[in-house]
């Protein structure tokens, strides 16, 4: 088949074999339900067949020929291989777990992180076709909100397998969802999630911190469901809270909690506040809110605001309560200086702090 002009070609992944792209015919066609258990083998006790391989040449019917062996390991948790697109901060933060885990992971960026991949036990591409050539199981979105758009768009998703899941840990949820259903093949599955803590708030484990996630479009076969279920259970395994929420929900809560913590986070920073020698435990709670919300990029922040609908309300409510506190300390001042001027009560407070 000659290659389209639009298809670059590169180098072929010593780990991955390299196959031509399927024309868009072929792409749609040929898509079918090929992540599922196969019967074990007899005389391979330590391994069983698990799933098919995609992006395979295609007969002449369309279908695919022959079935690729993946192994699973002996205590049947099913070894995914993962992608994670963005190995920021936060992509790096995600993978050290998922290579706990026994899982594949590998990782593309803007930047160039092979050294850090490799100290994670990651691989690195730093061209996405090589990456996609790889056939990940999941493609794990952990760029900033900002740039998820150009990012997703800009991935080759022809040269994945057919019916990948994608899934997306961006802070907000309704963006990556309606992004995710507008740029990908109707042949993927998607899976929006937001591990709702950090490198800092998570610094002991991911025991009982909340992880909330929509099955946005899983296929209706028990292979996709299973490999659905494989990838909510790494959080599982590691005893996240899982609370299952639409993508609306969650934007909805997360401005009256997320961004509510990260906008007076990064207000206290406006103060530059310093421990003293009296701090209390209170005043001490605050400066690690500073540290917990101002340690995470502004693009984070500002994505919290861009991209929830629900963020303007927040701050209009945040200067309203502020104005109605600052009301309530006036007016009683207010009321002290009448009485010191009309009835000439000698022990008014003074009067340099009142608002003119
Ligand atoms: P971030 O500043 O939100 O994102 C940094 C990542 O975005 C890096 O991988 C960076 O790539 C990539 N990036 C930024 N601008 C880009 C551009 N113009 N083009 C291509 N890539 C670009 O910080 P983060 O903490 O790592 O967060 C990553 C994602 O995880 C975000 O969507 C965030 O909402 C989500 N999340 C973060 C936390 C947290 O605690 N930090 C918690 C839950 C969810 P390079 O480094 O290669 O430049």
């Amino acid at each position: 088949m000659a290659t389209p002009p639009s298809i670059r070609l590169h180098h072929q992944p010593s780990s991955c074999r390299r196959l031509p792209a399927p024309t868009n015919h072929q792409f749609h066609a040929a898509a079918r339900c090929r992540w599922r258990r196969l019967p074990p083998v007899a005389a391979a006790p330590s391994l069983r067949l698990r799933a098919t391989g995609a992006a395979q040449p295609l007969d002449s019917n369309g279908s695919l020929p022959g079935a690729v062996e993946v192994e699973e390991r002996e205590d049947q948790q099913p070894r995914l291989k993962i992608a994670v697109v963005g190995f920021g901060n936060y992509g790096q933060f995600l993978a050290r777990t998922l290579v706990a885990q026994g899982h594949t992971v590998l990782a593309h960026s803007r930047s160039d992180y092979s050294a850090a991949a490799a100290a994670l036990g990651a691989r690195f591409f730093p061209d996405p076709h090589d990456l996609c050539e790889c056939h990940p199981d999941v493609v794990l979105l952990a760029t900033s909100i900002l740039s998820a758009e150009p990012v997703v768009r800009s991935l080759p998703v022809h040269r994945l397998r057919r019916d990948t899941l994608f899934a997306d840990v961006l802070s907000v949820k309704e963006f990556p969802k309606n992004l995710l259903l507008g740029a990908l093949p109707e042949e993927f599955d998607i899976i929006c999630t937001h591990p709702m803590f950090g490198p800092e708030s998570a610094r002991d484990g991911w025991a009982g911190l909340p992880f909330v996630f929509d099955r946005v479009r899983v296929g209706d076969c028990p292979a996709r469901r299973a490999r659905a279920e494989a990838f909510l259970g790494v959080f599982a395994r590691e005893g996240c809270r899982m609370v299952e929420m639409s993508c609306a929900e969650h934007d909805a809560h997360a401005a009256g909690t997320q961004f509510l913590t990260h906008t007076v986070g990064r207000m206290l920073a406006m103060l530059e506040l310093r421990p003293t020698p009296i701090s209390t435990r209170g005043y001490e709670t605050l400066l690690r809110l500073v540290d917990n919300t101002c340690s995470d990029s502004f693009d984070l922040y500002n994505g919290l605001f861009m991209y929830n609908k629900n963020s303007t309300e927040l701050l209009n409510r945040l200067e309203w309560a502020m104005d109605s506190v600052k009301k309530k300390l006036f007016d009683g001042l207010h009321d002290v200086l009448r009485k010191q001027l009309f009835e000439g009560s000698a022990q008014a407070p003074s009067t340099s702090n009142v608002r003119k």
